[in-house]
């Protein structure tokens, strides 16, 4: 299978022509700029002189239109027949004709403004139409500096990229929409890191991630060319998105109102997925929110261990909890709001953005409910049972059980007693025999027998998610030149429902009661 390309994005978006020299190459990036005239800015992957394919997603690779390489010996071997592919992915040479491009955007980081931020270390390479006829982006993270850098330097260290690739397959393969991870580079080069924002810098070796969407457009690219008042080159990036990813929309009365709909629904739909798995993103800034409602910009990310909605794996958000788990559907509220704000300028008007947001408000609590209604195998919609949720979920905080294990545990679970821990106390005891009790009146109701129960709960709670000391693990083993581990959590990740797969390595064992929390700041 040849690859068929897709120019779109170059025949389509406006590029800073003080980006390209008089023959179209990427001028040297020698400082930072305002980018308020363009949508791109072309620029030129750094190259590594020792840079090296450690990572391959050989299903993903195939899907692109790679011919598959029947030799690897592992689903992420870096074994390739294609050296265009490790050609594209190290930077050695451009995808198609035009270079690679970094796009400008803003957004709000923590609540606050913070203007003009940009790909200040992503560039897409080019665009490949799959095998579902699809147009997708590929985009390298790491490869180096471009004019929206600021103050960093444009690389990546491996241990970020490493959480990157393996979460971003582990979303997918937990049916959570989620760019995707095609490949992973070690570049040679070492980076400087502050990993605990503590003052103390080291160096890490330094890595590369090629990820795939249908598009790395955010809510920060809206809000960008409206705080700049570039309402021509905010019309025609809109006009792009409906054109490409909402063509219902594009047919609607209201294009752009249609438009931000739609991103609500999804916006919501994905984040009460994120709380059904336990998935706490740890920095939900508007520029890490995707138009395509699509998990992206994996950072201090975490799967919970024990329940706990205060918590945040982001330690650089610790006390406040800006992002905490509880709080990640009315951050997707607020952040719509700062999306309303960048379309605005479209439609003219507040009333109908206003209408959604006052929808918003209005469904989530019962989409977020309804996640675990359908995790407890009973069908969704009714009051009831969202009451029987909120009522686990208090007690589930109190217990302090972990969750992925605990909804595994339940989903075959016969007699209730089997489940209780010597750690807990009489009252919690007496309140999960009675929270059963209420949980087995549910299912009688609509008829659902044990059977039911447990086949359709065995597919919808996970036996295998990336908690974050298993990437501890694998990032300590890879960073010594050893992919071992990192490919048997890429080969349970893959099948996370299953129960008859090997776990030698324990990746579904629950994280020790009295075990400390991973740290994990911004520093990637
Ligand atoms: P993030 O928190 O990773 O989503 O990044 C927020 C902003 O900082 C984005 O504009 C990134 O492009 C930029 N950024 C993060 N790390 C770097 C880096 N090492 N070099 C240049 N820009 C960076
Ligand atoms: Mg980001």
């Amino acid at each position: 299978m040849a690859w068929i390309f897709d120019h779109s994005w170059y025949a389509q978006l406006r590029i800073d022509p003080a980006s390209v020299d008089t023959s179209g190459n990427p001028q040297r990036v020698d400082e930072v700029r305002t980018v308020a005239h363009a949508h791109v800015c072309a620029v030129q992957p750094t190259a590594f002189p020792q840079s090296q394919l450690v990572a391959l997603n050989q299903d993903l690779a195939a899907f692109l239109g790679a011919s598959t390489t029947p030799s690897a010996p592992h689903k992420h071997g870096p074994e390739t027949v294609h050296s265009d592919l490790v050609n594209w992915v190290t930077g050695a040479t451009w995808m198609d004709a035009h270079p690679p491009l970094a796009m400008a955007y803003a957004g709000h980081q923590f609540g606050q403004w913070a203007g003009q931020l940009g790909d200040g270390r992503a560039m897409q390479i080019g665009a490949l139409i799959a095998q579902d006829r699809q147009s997708y982006a590929l985009q390298l993270k790491g490869a180096g500096p471009t004019p929206f850098s600021r103050r960093g330097d444009g690389y990546a260290v491996l241990r970020s990229s490493i959480r990157e690739y393996v979460a971003s397959e582990a979303l997918f393969h937990l049916g959570v929409p989620t760019t995707r991870a095609l490949a992973l580079v070690s570049t040679g080069q070492p980076v400087a890191r502050d990993r605990y924002y503590n003052g103390h810098v080291a160096w890490e070796p330094g890595a590369v991630v090629c990820r795939v969407s249908p598009g790395f457009i955010r809510f920060g690219h809206f809000e960008w060319f409206a705080a700049q008042g570039a309402d021509d080159l905010l019309r025609s990036l809109a006009d792009f998105c409906l054109e490409r990813y909402f063509p219902d929309c594009a047919q609607a009365d209201e294009p752009y109102l249609a438009l931000f709909q739609t991103v609500a629904e999804r916006t919501l739909n994905l984040v009460a997925q994120w709380q059904g798995i336990g998935f706490v993103h740890g920095v939900m800034n508007t520029d890490n929110m995707s138009l395509l409602s699509e998990t992206i910009d994996y950072g201090p990310y975490g799967f919970m261990d024990q329940y706990n909605p205060h918590w945040t794996p982001n330690t650089s958000d610790r006390p406040q909890g800006r992002y905490r788990q509880q709080q990640q559907g009315q951050v997707a509220i607020w952040n719509l709001m700062q999306l309303a704000n960048g379309l605005f300028p479209l439609v003219g008007q507040a009333a109908g953005f206003e209408q959604v947001l006052a929808w918003a408000q209005e469904v989530w609590p019962q989409k977020e409910a309804d996640v675990f209604v359908r995790k407890l195998g009973l069908p969704e919609g009714a009051d009831q049972d969202r009451a029987l949720i909120r009522s686990l979920l208090v007690w589930m905080e109190q217990a302090q059980v972990d969750f992925t294990d605990f909804f595994r545990q339940i989903s075959s679970l016969h007699r209730p007693e089997d489940l209780v821990q010597e750690h807990w106390s009489p009252s919690l005891i007496d309140q999960w025999m009675a929270w059963w009790k209420d949980y087995m009146d549910r299912a009688a109701y609509w008829g659902v027998t044990h059977e039911d129960r447990q086949r359709v709960m065995l597919t919808r709670n996970p036996r295998f998610v990336p908690r974050n000391h298993h990437l501890e693990r694998v990032i300590q083993q890879a960073t010594e030149g050893n992919w071992h581990l990192f490919h048997d959590l890429m080969r349970v990740l893959a099948d996370p429902m299953n129960s008859e797969l090997e776990d030698p390595y324990g990746w579904a064992q629950p994280k020790p009661f009295d075990a400390a929390d991973t740290a994990l700041s911004c520093s990637s």
